[in-house]
C-alpha cells in the first residue's frame, strides 16, 4: 500500500517540488500551508510521515511537533530549516522529531531521510522478540518498551538504536556503526552529533540517573557500549 506523506510548508516553490518528487516515488501526498491546518490534516489522514517546516504561519513547526507528541502521536517527523544549534532541541525530548534537514536542502537528501525512516519502520514490523534488562522490558514485535511496568515513549529510531545496543551487548559500538546500521546507505548527510543526541534521549528514558548511566556507557572518543 502506498505510504501517505503530509507536507506542512508555506513556501509554494518548496511545496511544489516536494510534492512532485514524492508523488513520482509513489507516495500519496497531502499538504498544509500552516501549522493549524497541518494538525487537522494529520488527524484526518493519519499520514505515515510528516515533513514539517519550522517557520510557518498560525502555528510554527516547533509547536506542531510538540502538540503531536503531547497527544501521543508518534508519526515520524522530518523537520525542515534547522540551524546546527537547534538540532538538540528538535531531536530532543520536548519536540521529538525523528530527523531534520537544513534549508536549502537537496531533494535527494530529503528523499534519503524519508526512505531511511520508512525502512526502519518496516524492519521493526518484521521483528519479533523480547528482551529484559534491569527494570526495562522491550517487545520488538509490538515495538513497546516498559520501565517498571510503565510504558516508555520511544521513537522508532530510538527503539532501533536500543535494539542494536542489545544485539551488541557489551561490545563497543562506534558512532559510525550507528550510522551504517541504523541510517544505512542514506547516512551521508547524518552527523555524528545526531547519534549522540539520540543516545542522550534514550538515556533520559531508560536510565534512572541519565547523567550517571548504568546501561549505556560512553566510550570516550569511540562511541557507546550497552551493559544490562
Ligand atoms: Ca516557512
Amino acid at each position: 500500500m502506498a505510504k501517505k506523506i503530509l507536507i506542512i510548508e508555506d513556501e509554494p516553490g518548496i511545496l511544489l517540488s516536494l510534492r512532485d518528487e514524492l508523488e513520482s516515488e509513489g507516495y500519496i501526498v497531502y499538504e498544509a500551508g500552516d501549522g493549524e491546518k497541518g494538525l487537522a490534516l494529520t488527524k484526518q489522514h493519519k499520514p505515515d510521515l510528516i515533513i514539517l517546516d519550522i517557520m510557518l504561519p498560525v502555528l510554527d513547526g516547533y509547536e506542531v511537533c510538540k502538540r503531536l507528541r503531547m497527544a501521543g502521536d508518534t508519526t515520524p517527523v522530518v523537520m525542515l530549516t534547522v540551524k546546527d544549534k537547534e538540532i538538540d532541541k528538535v531531536l530532543g525530548l520536548e519536540l521529538g522529531a525523528d530527523d531534520y534537514v537544513t534549508k536549502p536542502f537537496s531533494l535527494r537528501e530529503l528523499m534519503a531521510r524519508v526512505k531511511a525512516i520508512f525502512r526502519r519502520t518496516e524492519e521493526r514490523a518484521k521483528d519479533f522478540s523480547t528482551y529484559k534488562f534491569g527494570q526495562i522490558e522491550l517487545d520488538f514485535r509490538k515495538f513497546e518498551a516498559k520501565k517498571k511496568g510503565k510504558k516508555l515513549e520511544l521513537t522508532p529510531l530510538e527503539f532501533q538504536m536500543l535494539k542494536l545496543f542489545v544485539q551488541k551487548k557489551e561490545q563497543v559500538i562506534s558512532r559510525d556503526d550507528f550510522l551504517d546500521k541504523i541510517w544505512g546507505e542514506e547516512n551521508t548527510y547524518v552527523s555524528l552529533r545526531t547519534v549522540d543526541s539520540h543516545v542522550a534521549n534514550i538515556r533520559k528514558k531508560i536510565e534512572d540517573n541519565p547523567s550517571h548511566p548504568k546501561h549505556i556507557i560512553s566510550i570516550r572518543g569511540v562511541g557507546y557500549k550497552f551493559i544490562d
